[in-house]
């Protein structure tokens, strides 16, 4: 099947290249002509697991190009994906100048009818936007043209979204057209083989479904980290609250983890505008906005409990502190919306410095931060502890977990750590003279 994809981002590349692989004959168009020249030569310029040999593979079978052309992307296939950005608009609404600009594009250069395939993540009613751009594109053009319309929302997770895509859970086909009902189902049948997962319902559900995925699962980490908090001040562990309330089956373990708040391009924006969606029709829903507030604050916590271990923001002015992760979860580069940003920057503020360490995504630190006397890029993890007052741990990647503790005493005499993801064991780190700060637990001395 020949298919176009609008935006070469994580979910437009990702979508792209499984597709490809799967032997359908995929056109990506992006505006961005930099970054359709890098992958053109097989430069993808996002860190995924698997996704380098995945373009790469499929450049050389001709069956994924890419180009800025929206034109050639409207003729190239009769199915037309939709993935391009919906950042937060001022007002934490979904902005969709962006989606409505390939509807209006998708108008302009049309000759026959086509499915349009919604994947970026959009508020409700915005499918049905899309189609009356379309509509009213066409209509100035004196077209009878039609389009058929599909909410198919992503729910691929970064740093495994090629694997995702490709052993998805479910997936969402919203639609009120039979056509492109079985123009999607030819379409997924590779990823379908075993088990059929396509759940096929109406456009407005689909779009729903994806917000309130995403927003449980949002609820599910303020809920943790209210409980952890609540932990700390009343003398219990949340490492044990949490093993002892993931055992009932209704609750489970995924994502009950304590940290330092959600971060990412997904939950911060979609808890946001699902909430402003709210607002729109005049419902007050105070759970969303807690799982907001909630995890606000719960990106300062460990710096207050850094700052508190010294006496106080004021006494950071000068200290050097080092820190282990910087992507707002492992396996990924991605720092948009990451809680160690907030933390390194709380560090600044006070006058402290910080020398970081990141196996992935020191280049989008540099990108972000640029250079400046108080931060440090250190060569390796061990290296970013020589001097250091204190270790703060703020993304758990795996090469963090069983570090060689007698070898870090020797580089950090301070023998301090505030750990944001609770990945070591306080009684250890006791045993071995370390100051240890963690989250929902008692301080370790
Ligand atoms: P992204 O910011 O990484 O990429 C968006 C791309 O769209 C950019 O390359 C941009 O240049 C391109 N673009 C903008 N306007 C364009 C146009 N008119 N024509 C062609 N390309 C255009 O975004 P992303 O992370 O891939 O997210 C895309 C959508 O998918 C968003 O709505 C997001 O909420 C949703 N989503 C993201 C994830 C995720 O993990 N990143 C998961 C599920 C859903």
């Amino acid at each position: 099947m020949n298919v176009t994809v609008f935006g070469t981002g994580y979910v437009g590349l990702v979508t792209g290249a499984c597709l490809a692989d799967v032997g359908h004959r995929v056109l990506c168009v992006d505006i961005d002509a930099g970054k359709v020249d890098r992958l053109n030569k097989g430069d993808v310029p996002i860190r995924e697991p698997g996704l380098d040999a995945l373009v790469a593979r499929n450049l050389a079978a001709g069956t994924i190009a890419f180009s800025t052309d929206a034109a050639k992307g409207v003729a190239h296939a009769d199915l037309l994906f939709i993935a391009v950005g919906t950042p937060p608009d001022e007002d934490g609404s979904a902005d969709l100048q962006y989606v409505l600009s390939v509807a209006q594009t998708i108008g302009e250069a049309m000759t026959n009818r086509k499915v349009v395939a919604v994947k970026s993540t959009v508020p409700v009613g915005t499918s049905d936007k899309v189609g009356e751009r379309i509509a009213t594109v066409l209509a100035a053009r004196q077209s009878t043209l039609q389009c058929d319309l599909v909410s198919n929302p992503e729910f691929l997770k970064e740093g495994a979204a090629v694997s995702d895509f490709l052993k998805p859970d479910r997936i969402i086909v919203g639609t009120a057209s039979q056509r492109a009902r079985e123009v999607m189902k030819e379409l997924y049948e590779p990823f379908n083989r075993s088990n059929d997962r396509t759940l096929y319902m109406d456009v407005r559900s689909a779009e729903l479904t994806k917000y309130a995925a995403n927003a449980m699962l949002a609820t599910k980490i303020s809920f943790i980290n209210e409980i952890a908090n609540l932990a700390e001040r009343l003398g219990a562990d949340i490492e044990e609250v949490r093993r002892g309330i993931g055992a009932d089956p209704r609750i489970g373990y995924h994502f009950i983890y304590p940290g330092m708040g959600y971060g990412g391009s997904c939950f911060p924006k979609d808890v946001q505008a699902l909430g402003r969606t709210a607002t729109d029709v005049g419902y007050d829903s105070p759970l969303i906005a807690a799982v907001e507030a909630v995890n606000n604050r719960q990106k300062h916590a460990l710096f207050e409990k850094l700052a508190t271990h010294f006496g106080g923001a004021a006494a950071l002015k000068g200290k050097r502190i080092a820190v282990w992760g910087l992507a707002f979860k492992p396996n990924t580069d991605d720092m948009r919306e990451a809680p160690a940003r907030v933390f390194i920057e709380a560090l600044w503020s006070a006058g402290a410095a910080a020398t970081v360490f990141d196996p992935v995504a020191m280049d989008e630190m540099a990108r972000i931060y640029g250079s400046r006397a108080d931060l440090t890029f250190a060569a390796d993890k061990y290296a970013a502890l020589n001097g250091a007052d204190a270790l703060a741990i703020c993304t758990e990647w795996q090469q963090f977990r069983a570090p060689d503790f007698a070898g870090m005493a020797e580089r950090m005499p301070s023998r301090l750590i505030v750990d944001g993801r609770n990945i070591y064991s306080p009684e250890r780190l006791s045993r071995d003279g370390w100051t240890y700060l963690s989250i929902g637990r008692a301080p370790a001395y």
